[in-house]
């Protein structure tokens, strides 16, 4: 099975050291490639950078994520080189969001901007972009927002990583319409795994992720952790299997930095 992984960078000098070790532990399942989440405007870029810099020098593979708003093409055009120059020429581009009170958009107003730059500046790097089966809270439509999908895929992206969802059905409308426009780049699921249900609600609420009624009421079922955690493995499970099987071409996992509840998710699906 073709995973991926994603991780944010660590603050502190124990959750550097906690990342290593979940990385070591992790790379068993000999993923395609550990991605590592960017700040918007900036507010992670050293430790993005450490932290793929970190995770390639334990030999595999990793992806800085790169968001453009709120940066001027200086700095971005600096960036690119930094990473160019420690062999890292993947990158999930994206707008990413300005944290509230922040105001002005800079040289890229949306993804695409960010992407035509990439490829003007760095031509061999390979591009990620995401993607929304649900639709983006900000876009004016479904069909806006597909529209402007479609553009960032004419622009050159490599490949697609979804926003999380729990309904495969999303996934599977998504990849026919892009069948349909004749998008040929894969579009790989991304999946969040559950292991603290609340914060996943708020982390879905504002990204517009559908959390079904099913799953609330199912987790309402549960009274401690450990059932909860089980539950929410099987449901993800029970997705993954539902997406490869229609022909998902990989999973890419938000970790939020834990094994578990991941691990005990890709044990299941290999075993089945
Ligand atoms: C796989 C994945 C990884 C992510 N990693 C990070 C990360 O590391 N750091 C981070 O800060 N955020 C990250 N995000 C969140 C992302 O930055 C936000 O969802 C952000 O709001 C949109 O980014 P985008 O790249 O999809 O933007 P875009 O593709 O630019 O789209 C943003 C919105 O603008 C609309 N739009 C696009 N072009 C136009 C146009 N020309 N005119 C009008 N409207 C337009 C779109 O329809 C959409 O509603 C990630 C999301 C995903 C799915």
């Amino acid at each position: 099975m073709n995973t991926s992984f994603e991780f944010f960078p660590p603050k502190t000098e124990k959750g550097k050291e906690n990342l290593i070790n979940l990385i070591k532990r992790l790379s068993h399942f000999s993923p395609e490639y550990f991605s590592v989440t960017y700040g918007a405007a900036g507010s992670t870029r050293k430790g993005t950078l450490e932290t793929c810099v970190s995770i390639k020098n334990l030999g595999q593979n990793t992806c800085p994520h790169l968001s453009g708003i709120g940066s001027s093409k200086s700095v971005i055009k600096e960036i690119l080189n930094e990473f160019k120059g420690y062999g890292l020429t993947r990158v999930v581009a994206l707008r990413g969001d300005l944290p509230s009170g922040m105001v002005g958009f800079g040289d890229f107003p949306y993804a695409l901007d960010l992407i035509k730059f990439i490829k003007r500046e760095q031509e061999s790097f390979s591009i990620e972009v995401a993607a929304y089966p649900e639709v983006h809270p900000d876009a004016e439509s479904e069909n806006t927002d597909f529209e402007n999908f479609l553009n960032k895929v004419e622009a050159g992206a490599d490949g697609a990583i979804t926003q999380f969802f729990f309904e495969e059905d999303s996934y599977f409308k998504f990849v026919e319409k892009c069948e349909k426009e004749n998008v040929t780049i894969p579009i790989i699921p991304g999946i969040m795994p559950i292991h603290d249900f609340e914060s996943l609600v708020r982390m879905a609420k504002n990204c517009s992720a559908n959390v079904p009624l099913w799953l609330k009421e199912g987790m309402q079922k549960y009274s401690n952790n450990e059932d909860r955690l089980m539950y929410g493995v099987e449901v993800i499970t029970k997705l993954c299997q539902k997406l490869l099987r229609f022909g998902a071409p990989g999973i890419h996992f938000y970790t939020v930095n834990r094994e578990e509840p991941t691990s005990l998710i890709i044990k299941n699906l290999e075993s089945k």
